[in-house]
């Protein structure tokens, strides 16, 4: 399905009865926490097969009403994307390729026969969001105002068919850094019983489906003291395709890297895709191709690779020391996180906090 409106939508604006205060909201932004608190207002967009995108508002964040019959609560038609607002030191406020990330909506949307928000309307609903609750991004270091655009099917009817009416709605919640008291690596657990993406599938669409069905997996390895769960393919169970909600990326003992390559399974991350770019402008080679499990396994024991690392938005680069499996575990869990990880995060990360030049112009202004 394709947006049927055109022209770039004009957005109203209603403001709260009652806002939170500024001293609580001054509370909430010295330690935020990671997703449990939201700013005042929330951007709302409705669809309709006759009538496309309509009725954009930016009204007070609360509970939405909904029909029990609506199709999102039956079928699970839903995507979403994630990305942050950053306060740089003049106090101005910026965001990191969201064209990227619009356009990732448009590749969720039509592998879930939703309908297409054009890439102008999805960076403007965050424009119109930050316009009104810009005081919601914190100044502290490693903070950020973590966004959450999603797309539900919001049509009252039971019939399993593509939803004729759908809503897009933007949400923001304060972020405090992921790693409190500097970067530690990390423990990733091997799945083998579970797969997140078939061949087919909707891996590399962004639906809440793909993260239903992680969450026993996850819980698996947060009980074997690991942090993250790392799926291989669902065919061969041979090759790595991700982390639950990271990419995966090794670093070879020539100072290379490898990642697996977009296969249809996998997110398309916006970071990964920045990660790729910074280390080749370094000269590196990347190698973005099957990985089998083996070869890190092998590589983590025989020297091969020397750093592995994951990345995403929510924690940017995350270092990986060790990897488990219900009978086996490579890697070392008190050893130091890798220096290309690091000097690779640090330079992602001075981009986004405004400290280093933006040279391939991903920063936007909010
Ligand atoms: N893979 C999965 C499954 C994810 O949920 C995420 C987080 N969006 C990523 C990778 C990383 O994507 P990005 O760098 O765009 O945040």
């Amino acid at each position: 399905m394709t947006a049927t409106t055109t022209a770039p939508l004009s957005f109203t604006v209603s403001h709260p009865a009652a806002p939170v205060p500024d001293a609580q909201r001054e509370a909430i932004l010295a330690e935020p926490g990671f997703g449990k608190h939201f700013t005042d207002h929330m951007v709302s967009i409705d669809w309709t097969l006759e009538d496309g995108w309509t009725n954009a508002q930016v009204v007070p964040y609360g509970p939405i009403q909904m029909d029990p019959a609506a199709s999102v609560l039956h079928y699970a038609q839903e995507i979403f994307e994630g990305l942050k607002a950053y306060r740089h030191e003049d106090g101005s406020i910026w965001t990191f390729r969201p064209e990227a990330n619009g356009k990732r909506l448009q590749l969720s949307a039509k592998r879930l026969a939703l309908p297409e928000l054009s890439v102008e309307d999805f960076v403007q609903s965050l424009r119109e969001l930050i316009a009104v609750d810009g005081d919601w991004v914190p100044s502290g270091e490693d903070m950020s105002l973590y966004i959450r655009p999603f797309m539900i099917a919001n049509e009252s009817f039971l019939g399993v068919r593509s939803a004729q009416k759908a809503s897009y709605m933007v949400i923001a919640s304060p972020a405090g850094p992921y790693f409190a008291g500097g970067v530690k690596p990390v423990s990733i657990w091997l799945s083998t019983e579970y797969s997140r993406a078939g061949r087919g599938g909707t891996g590399e669409a962004k639906c809440g489906g793909n993260y239903a069905s992680s969450l026993l997996p996850q819980m698996e390895a947060a009980e074997n003291g690991c942090s993250q769960v790392l799926f291989l393919d669902a065919v061969t169970q041979e090759y790595i395709d991700e982390l639950g909600g990271m990419n995966v990326f090794f670093v070879k003992k020539d100072g290379n890297l490898l990642t697996p390559n977009l296969n249809g399974n996998i997110l398309h991350g916006v970071t990964r895709a920045s990660i790729i770019q910074l280390a080749k402008d370094r000269g590196l080679e990347v190698e973005e191709r099957p990985i089998s499990i083996n070869e890190w396994k092998e590589g983590f024991t025989n020297g091969d690779i020397v750093e592995a690392f994951a990345c995403g938005t929510a924690a940017v680069v995350t270092p990986i020391n060790e990897l488990k499996g219900a009978d086996f575990s490579v890697g070392d869990p008190n050893a130091p996180a890798g220096e290309l990880t690091l000097s690779l995060r640090e330079e992602l990360t001075d981009i986004q906090y405004g400290r280093r030049q933006d040279r391939h112009g991903w920063m936007t202004r909010l």
